[in-house]
């Protein structure tokens, strides 16, 4: 085909679309199941109705081809082993017994039996279930739920492409099954799996699907000689096959480097490519390798995870050459817009203006509509979409929301010592030492404790004016006064306020910054029926006036000891919000830094002399490709220490992180330069010390000895063994004594009791140094 009938053909397509429905229906109908409040059937008509309006909104927006089988009850990864009958032997009965109970019990486990492990989608915040294989998992193939989606659409006279984890992907992210050697890896079951994706292939041809697309995300990443050639056979395997619909392998989230010329060579059909933010260098590596002559190629210029217009000339542009790199080019979203809000025109709180900036999923739906039009039929059929477009880019840009030159200047102004303490660690510490007065091994805790039915309530009668700002606030001083008076009983030598007035560590800072936007209906799936609401950084970042000062200067106030101020730190912040797309991440969090090292002044200033900014989200930021963590961690250790260092040198800086493996970011650790560091660690057997110990980590530690995703009471021997086996890795004088995490997801209960073994576990071990 020449590059012009080959544009004449473009078509508009996406990868998947948002499960939840307009009111997050999905999410009423499942848990509705689970309480005995709606039957099977009615969960499954439910289920039918969302998957219809999504196919039907996509199809009357002009999407041409629509995907199917990538709705979920639970986690499309869930649903792949089911495709493939790895279910794990501790979960057959209940499958047998009841195919959709059974299911869920994978997911959410019983009283009896543990559910699959949870972890993060690539660098999403989209959690899906890690298959548990071993070298006895025998595969069977059932296509069921993926032949009935696509009978569904097809029903409806769509055209439909049925969407499937490929096996490489599902092989790369599954894990040994319990009693499994911990070394054994799925990918050595590939010989096995490719037969039963033949048979699935198989039953969707003769369904009627003409595409499917294999999703192959793990692609992205960094791949071994091995992983590649393991690629390359799958696909050839399943190329070769004659009874099988035409083939669509698709990448996401990344550039494919290393994969693509394998893909290339293989005898599949087509292509998909992510083309926005740093995969556009997908775009060199496609002309590096010759093009994909003879196959479609799916354009991924609308970017997928982002909740920000496109711009259309950039992607036309894009466009243009691909053209020239393929037999056909089909337009779509960078990934599945499962990953971005439903519809930004919902967004009634939000100023008319900036909605025009954002694009939800159904905004992107019509982007990618729009840039297909313009592909085939000429830029002059989609002059008015283009002006309009040009005007919203051009709005967003000379806006004082995006560009706030004081912030600017002052984020230009920054020099290299503002980023540093004003001692080194050694002199530091012996100034805290002094200035705290506090025990060997501290006791401490994460910061938030139970977050109550009765805190919940009053936070949503203020929402709802049931009660006012006064009765809110004497509510939660009562709270504060609560958990100060219980750690002074219990003995804890640096307090915490609690964190009553805090709805999510991320939120309640992104509520009082100037640059946030907050969302109403802005929700994303994060797993099974879990939606979180992100907040969006649109502009430059400032911060009005203090956000903490006012409850940590209470909570100090009823307190006979120090009281820990309690931040998120810069990464996280960015993390878990939707990121801006018109500058570096950088820059983002060099203004979140800021405005955060003004409010860990102003706590200093008024009598705070341990304050913790915590980072649990610096390890999961990382990028995919270890090429890109050097440039990342600069910038996220920079916008750390900017945060934490203009304070006086006997103020003491802490830092917390929930992740008990930390290799690859054990550097990025020490260069934060905060004075302690809370880890968790309890389920390792503080494998976390050791490592920090061998890696010469030179501050304090405090290792978990509480493990807190458990309602199980750690018994005061049982810390007390986890504190030996601490200081068998860090001295006494550099060990701190706390739980794994914050409290606020447990009950009083056994917070208390909790809290009481560690410090007599504590005591115990303090008399044996
Ligand atoms: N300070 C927070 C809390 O205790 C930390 C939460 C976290 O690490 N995710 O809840
Ligand atoms: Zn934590």
């Amino acid at each position: 085909m020449t590059s012009k009938s080959a544009a004449a053909a473009a078509q508009a397509t996406v990868y998947g679309y948002p499960r939840q429905g307009r009111n997050r229906e999905l999410k009423k109908a499942i848990e509705g199941y689970w309480k005995g409040r709606v039957t099977a059937g009615s969960l499954r008509d439910t289920a039918a109705a969302l998957r219809r309006t999504n196919w039907q909104q996509l199809a009357d927006a002009g999407v041409h081809e629509v995907p199917t089988g990538d709705f979920s009850l639970y986690d499309h990864v869930l649903d792949t082993s089911v495709m493939v009958g790895a279910i794990p032997a501790r979960h057959r009965a209940a499958v047998e017994a009841d195919s959709l109970d059974g299911y869920f019990a994978m997911a959410r486990g019983t009283q009896d039996v543990a559910p699959l492990e949870m972890t993060k989608w690539f660098d999403t915040n989209y959690h899906y279930l890690v298959p548990e294989l071993g070298p006895d998992t025998v595969f069977t193939p059932d296509s069921t739920k993926q032949v009935a989606e696509l009978k569904e659409a097809l029903a409806l006279g769509l055209t439909p492409r049925p969407v499937l984890v490929g096996p490489i992907t599902y092989l790369l992210l599954a894990k040994a099954a319990p009693g499994v050697a911990a070394d054994f890896e799925p990918l050595t079951l590939l010989d096995r799996l490719l037969p039963v994706y033949a048979e699935v292939l198989a039953d969707l041809r003769a369904a009627g699907a003409a595409w499917v697309q294999l999703d192959e995300p793990a692609l992205v990443q960094d791949r071994t000689p091995a992983e590649l050639n393991a690629t390359g056979r799958a696909y050839r395997d399943l190329g070769g096959l004659t009874d099988r619909p035409q083939l669509l392998v698709a990448s996401y989230f990344d550039r494919l480097g290393e994969a693509l010329p394998v893909l290339a060579k293989t005898p599949v059909e087509g292509l998909a490519l992510d083309f926005t933010g740093p995969a556009a260098a997908n775009l060199d590596d496609l002309a590096a390798v010759g093009g994909l002559p003879g196959k479609r190629l799916l354009a991924g210029v609308v970017n997928g995870r982002n909740v920000w217009i496109n711009d259309f000339e950039k992607s036309l542009s894009t466009l243009g050459t691909l053209l020239g790199l393929a037999g056909r080019v089909d337009v779509s979203s960078s990934c599945s817009l499962l990953h971005v809000p439903l519809d930004a025109a919902a967004e009634r709180d939000i100023d008319p203006q900036i909605v025009r900036w954002l694009a939800f999923a159904r905004q992107k739906t019509a982007e990618v509509v729009t840039l297909a039009r313009g592909l085939a039929q000429g830029t002059d059929t989609i002059a008015a979409e283009l002006a309009a477009n040009r005007a919203d880019l051009a709005s967003r840009a000379g806006s004082a929301i995006t560009r706030d030159p004081a912030v600017r200047a002052r984020a230009a102004a920054v020099t290299a010592t503002d980023g540093r303490r004003s001692q080194p660690y050694a002199q530091r510490a012996a100034a805290q030492r002094a200035h705290l007065g506090l025990p060997l091994l501290p006791t401490t805790t994460i910061g938030s404790f139970p977050q109550t039915t009765e805190l919940r309530t009053a936070r949503a009668d203020l929402r709802a004016g049931r009660i006012d700002e006064a009765a809110y606030e004497r509510r939660i001083e009562a709270e504060i006064r609560e958990v100060i008076s219980f750690q002074e009983k219990a003995g804890i030598d640096v307090l915490v306020h609690g964190e009553p007035e805090r709805n999510d560590m991320v939120q309640y800072f992104a509520e009082q910054l100037t640059g946030y936007l907050a969302t109403q209906h802005g929700w994303v799936q994060s797993y099974g029926t879990r939606y979180v609401r992100p907040p969006i950084l649109a502009g430059d970042i400032s911060r009005p006036e203090p956000m903490t000062v006012r409850w940590t200067r209470f909570a100090q106030s009823v307190a006979g000891r120090p009281v820990k101020g309690m931040l998120t730190g810069p990464v996280t912040m960015l993390a878990w919000s939707f990121v801006r797309d018109d500058q570096l991440l950088g820059e983002t969090a060099r203004q979140v830094a800021l405005a955060l090292r003004d409010e860990v002044n102003d706590l200093e200033a008024a009598g705070t002399s341990v304050i913790q900014v915590d980072e649990p989200a610096l390890r999961e930021t990382l990028p995919l490709r270890a090429a890109d963590h050097a440039g990342y961690l600069a910038w996220a250790t920079e916008s750390f220490r900017l945060s934490t260092s203009g304070v006086r040198p006997d103020t003491q800086i802490h830092t917390h992180m929930c992740y008990a493996e930390f290799g690859d970011v054990l550097q990025a650790i020490d260069d934060l330069d905060a004075d302690v560091i809370s880890l968790e660690a309890a389920r390792s057997h503080m494998q976390v010390a050791a490592e920090l110990a061998v890696a010469g980590y030179p501050r304090e530690v405090g290792p978990g000895v509480y493990d807190i995703h458990s309602p199980r009471i750690p018994g005061a021997d049982e810390a007390a063994a986890l504190l030996r086996k601490g200081l068998e890795a860090i001295p006494g004088e550099r060990l701190w004594v706390n739980p794994d995490c914050g409290l606020k997801t447990r009950g009083w209960t056994e917070v208390r009791a909790s809290l009481e073994n560690l410090v007599t576990a504590a005591r115990t071990v303090r008399a044996e140094i």
